[in-house]
């Protein structure tokens, strides 16, 4: 059983700012050393998204770890999918343009997986259907990491939270690939009309229309270009791309063992932090931020992630029973969260059963 350190969003006020609640956690968790180098794992938002961990706590974390001796960067991978965020220059123009800058955070900001997002380090994981996985190369390499995760739902796995900054935000895109890979789809081509909106959103080429004997005049999904990454569902206006039935358990199966990658590189040195406000039904990766499900929490912190993201849902679940809105996180998508805990537990991620210490 571990420890989940929480400070909640009722006692918050003049005498107890969100930053002062930091500051009081982030001892707790701290893995620093003097002389480290330590990776502060964010996500700055997609570019039109504005519901992403502000810049303000990230600036305070990083102060913290320099008074604790620590030499901080701060640091998030490139993304799969079309977006502002898929090459190592466009996710620092979204950066800075979400507020996340050398001067804002006190700290340089570094791409983990370099320009192109193929620079990384590859970590036996020995999971059910993981054997490796390829973790970021400045995140493997640094010598400890500050994880912050902003707590929300998420459509692939019900929510996001610490195993998910782990298990795809600190891999590159082989490692991301590695996790999606069982999503790719199929058409139905009762339905498809052959319009071609859905070719220019994936960045792959893998949506095709070749007009040959098999396909005809109806679009088709190359598997060997595909990373199963599903971003191509929403772009169809006929709804006619299908994904795996078994998809989300089977996605949430691979980022729970891929979790343990990071934790393995950097040899179980992070200490993290989950941010509960702003509780969106979409992730931050989404270039929108939609209404919120839940009213926000607070904050929580932990040495251990699943312990952290359990206590995160049970906290989200907690507050929504109190509202009278019955349903939980498990209601936002549809989709059981817990099940990429449990195959994170599974592989030595960490425990669900956890101590929660307010
Ligand atoms: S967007 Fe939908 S309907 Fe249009 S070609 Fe692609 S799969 Fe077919």
């Amino acid at each position: 059983m571990s420890k989940v350190f929480f400070k909640s969003v009722d006692n918050i006020g003049p005498q107890q700012t969100q930053i002062d609640q930091i500051k009081e956690l982030f001892p707790k968790i701290s893995p620093i050393k003097k002389g480290d180098i330590v990776a502060v794992k964010i996500h700055p938002g997609e570019y039109g998204n504005t519901t992403h961990i502000r810049p303000v706590i990230v600036r305070t974390v990083v102060d913290l770890i320099k008074e604790a001796g620590g030499i901080p960067f701060v640091t998030d991978t490139t993304v799969l999918y079309k977006g502002m965020r898929f090459n190592a220059v466009d996710l620092l123009w979204t950066a800075e343009v979400n507020g996340f800058t050398q001067a804002s955070m006190n700290a340089p900001i570094i791409v983990a997986d370099g320009l192109l997002g193929d620079d990384s380090v590859d970590v036996e994981i020995k999971g059910e259907v993981l054997d490796s996985i390829t973790v970021a190369c400045a995140i493997a390499k640094a010598d400890c990491m500050i994880m912050i995760s902003h707590c929300k739902g998420h459509p692939g796995s019900g929510f996001g939270g610490a195993i998910k900054n782990l298990g795809m935000g600190c891999l590159d895109k082989d490692g991301k690939t590695r996790v999606h890979e069982v999503g790719r789809p199929a058409i139905d081509t009762e339905k498809c009309i052959g319009c071609g909106v859905c070719f220019d959103q994936c960045v792959w080429g893998a949506l095709k229309m070749d007009g040959d004997k098999v396909y005809g005049d109806k679009a088709y999904v190359d598997h060997d270009l595909c990373k199963g990454e599903l971003s191509c569902l929403e772009s169809c206006p006929q709804e006619a791309i299908i994904p795996p039935e078994d998809v989300a358990e089977k996605m949430q199966m691979r980022l729970g063992e891929a979790s343990v990658g990071p934790i393995k590189a950097l040899s179980g040195r992070i200490g993290y932090i989950n941010w509960i406000f702003d509780l969106t039904p979409g992730c931050d990766c989404f270039n929108f931020s939609a209404p919120v499900f839940s009213r926000n929490v607070g904050i929580v912190a932990s040495s251990d992630p699943v312990s952290l993201d359990m206590a995160s849902i049970d906290l989200i679940n907690r507050k929504m029973h109190e509202d009278g809105n019955c349903g939980g996180v498990h209601d936002v998508w549809g989709i059981d969260p817990v099940i990429h805990l449990e195959y994170a537990e599974k592989v030595g991620s960490g425990n669900r059963k956890y101590e929660l210490v307010e």
